[in-house]
């Protein structure tokens, strides 16, 4: 399965394009009937594990096939989710969705990995999300849990230092907590420092740039090296070449989340991926 989902033909719009002609409020108030309607999936997209060649997780990407509008990026919808604080309806969505997917091949005695779900900030604010949240987390008896956390530079920036003790909490639970599109946000350095979390995932716009910067090399080098002397495993996303990967490789990355392995994919593709395993 290597169909580019973007140029299927319930493409009407690129993404650039979409808020011109889609009204974004009007999406947002849509959520809760897009879901109902089961226009809203939960698309996994493998991480190779750069030692063994083998899935080692996932992360869950939503997806809106929206009946009038057309297939919706994230990218546009995301946003449009957080001005409308609409957001944590869609998060917990996703979260249970590859909760009882897990849950129900776990208690199968099926093949599982690890899979990461996306949080906004704004989920942090809400309280009774966050408590099912944990309780979604919590839900086997692995030292180790299934579901794991990711949550952008940006986010730690917006939820402030109070929230981050919330974090904290998940981590004691044995969830692990993974910081998403790092080198991104104000203060990457500052964030490494300042907060716990034991997965980073190195931004695309890095690993873009490994065939034609000398500089994003050592960059790259000394941030994997670093990260691992302070205990922190390695994703990097976006991985498109081989030339890439074979960087990465040779750079001691942990993982490799990216087309040259995997796009993200509907559950049934994915379901037989790990029944393959
Ligand atoms: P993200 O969390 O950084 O997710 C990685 C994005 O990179 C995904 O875009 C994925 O499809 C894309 N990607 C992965 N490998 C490659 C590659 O090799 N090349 C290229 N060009 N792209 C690659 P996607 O699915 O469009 O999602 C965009 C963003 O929307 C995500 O970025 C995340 O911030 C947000 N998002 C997606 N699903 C959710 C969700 O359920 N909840 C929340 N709060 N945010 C979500
Ligand atoms: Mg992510
Ligand atoms: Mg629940
Ligand atoms: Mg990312």
């Amino acid at each position: 399965y290597i169909e580019d989902e973007y140029v299927q033909p319930y493409k009407v719009y690129d993404s650039s394009m979409q808020t011109a002609y889609i009204d974004k409020a009007e999406i947002a108030g849509e959520l809760a009937e897009g879901i109902a309607k089961g226009e809203l999936q939960v698309y996994y997209q493998p991480v190779v594990d750069v030692k063994t060649g083998q899935i080692a997780s996932a992360e869950a990407l939503i997806r809106w096939h929206h009946s009038e509008k057309g297939f919706l990026s994230p990218g546009f919808f995301i946003p449009a989710l957080e001005e409308s604080g609409h957001i944590s309806e869609l998060d917990d969505y996703v979260i249970h969705q590859v909760s009882d997917f897990l849950m129900d091949r776990y208690h199968a005695g099926k093949n599982v990995v690890p899979v990461s779900v996306n949080l906004s900030w704004m989920d942090f604010y809400d309280e009774k999300i966050m408590e099912d949240i944990l309780d979604e987390c919590k839900n086997n008896d692995l030292e180790e849990k299934l579901i794991r956390l990711e949550v952008t530079e940006t986010s730690y920036a917006a939820m402030g230092e109070s929230r981050n003790s919330i974090l904290e909490s998940f981590r004691t639970e044995g969830v692990k907590i993974m910081m998403d599109d790092f080198g991104t946000g104000y203060s990457s350095f500052g964030m490494l420092q300042q907060y716990n979390f034991d997965i980073m995932k190195i931004d695309m716009s890095f690993i873009r740039q490994i065939e034609t910067n000398p500089k994003t090399k050592s960059m790259l080098r000394f941030l994997i090296d670093m990260a691992h002397e302070m205990g922190i495993y390695i994703v990097a996303e976006g991985v498109e070449t081989e030339v890439q990967a074979d960087f990465l490789k040779k750079s001691h990355c942990d993982y490799i989340q990216g087309y040259y392995y995997y796009r993200p994919i509907p559950q049934e593709e994915f379901r037989k991926l790990l029944d393959e395993m």
